[in-house]
């Protein structure tokens, strides 16, 4: 997980722009009697999220017709989205845009290699339709993550994935992300694990196993690590020519130690850093 600034974009700025292109008038009054709600909603969102309680909130499961604020209805609210703010012509859509750049190198936060693509509701629009134009709920995200995310609702303070504009601190600093060569086969088989350090609280190493489950993480930087094996085949053979097994080790813990200077928990940090110990790997597995 890569953490990004919280976007300073108010909930009512946003609002206002979608509702200011809604033609149907009845629909606009509708939730104009319904905005001041709609901010309090927001504020609380804004409460709980800092203080990771944002499972408290409760999760709304009824179809898009049913009314969730005065006369509102949830197809009405996800349709802020949809309709007034992701399409390139309407005025709010300047403020998709605007989250949509804030990852740096337009990586995805939630997985640290997919480019961003769209914007992910960190509390889905189905079960949150409030939150549907909500600046802090919306995250850029590969569409991977997007679609890909596990859709079970956290109902627990422990299964919460990871927030990238939140979710600071020793998440980002400290190191939980781990590798380890699976099967000295051809190719070999690399093994992903999230092990949060043991002074970490039970809540906070929760979070990052749901997060690396939620985004079925094993499986995708199990992938990325097999493209990246391809290539460090005939890279290290030069290493190995010169210095055998120790100019190998020696490669591979240079690139840990560029790789970790950028991020920790970044799957290519763990991934050289379990090589450049595998004996194994460093004598013969890596051709
Ligand atoms: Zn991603």
């Amino acid at each position: 997980m890569r953490a990004i600034s919280p976007p300073q974009i108010g909930f009512s700025d946003v609002l206002t722009s979608c509702v200011g292109s809604i033609a149907d008038q009845n629909l606009v009054n509708k939730i104009n009697a319904v905005t001041p709600q709609l901010n309090l909603t927001a504020s609380d969102f804004e409460v709980k999220v800092a203080r990771a309680d944002l499972f408290q909130l409760p999760a709304f499961t009824g179809d898009d017709s049913s009314i969730i604020v005065g006369q509102v209805t949830k197809g009405e609210l996800k349709s802020l989205y949809s309709s007034h703010m992701v399409p390139a012509k309407k005025p709010a859509r300047s403020y998709y845009d605007q989250l949509k750049m804030s990852a740096p190198l337009n990586i995805c936060p939630y997985c640290g290699f997919g480019h961003v693509t769209t914007l992910d509701h960190y509390l889905a629009k189905a079960n949150y339709p409030c939150f549907s134009v909500l600046a802090i709920n919306l995250v850029p995200s590969c569409a991977d993550c997007n679609k890909g995310k596990s859709s079970s609702l956290a109902t627990t303070k422990g299964n919460q994935s990871l927030h990238p504009y939140f979710d600071h601190g020793h998440f980002v600093n400290e190191q939980w992300l781990y590798a380890e060569v699976e099967q000295q086969s051809s190719p070999p088989s690399i093994k992903f694990s999230a092990i949060p350090p043991t002074h970490w609280q039970d809540i906070d190493k929760e979070r990052v196993k749901s997060h690396f489950k939620d985004f079925k993480l094993a499986a995708r930087f199990k992938v990325q690590a097999a493209t990246e094996l391809a290539v460090l085949k005939g890279e290290l053979e030069f290493y190995f020519q010169e210095q055998q097994a120790a100019g190998v080790a020696e490669a591979l813990s240079r690139k840990h130690a560029a790789a970790r200077g950028q991020h920790i928990n970044w799957w290519k940090t763990a991934l050289f850093h379990a090589l450049a110990h595998d004996a194994w790997y460093c004598s013969v597995g890596f051709r």
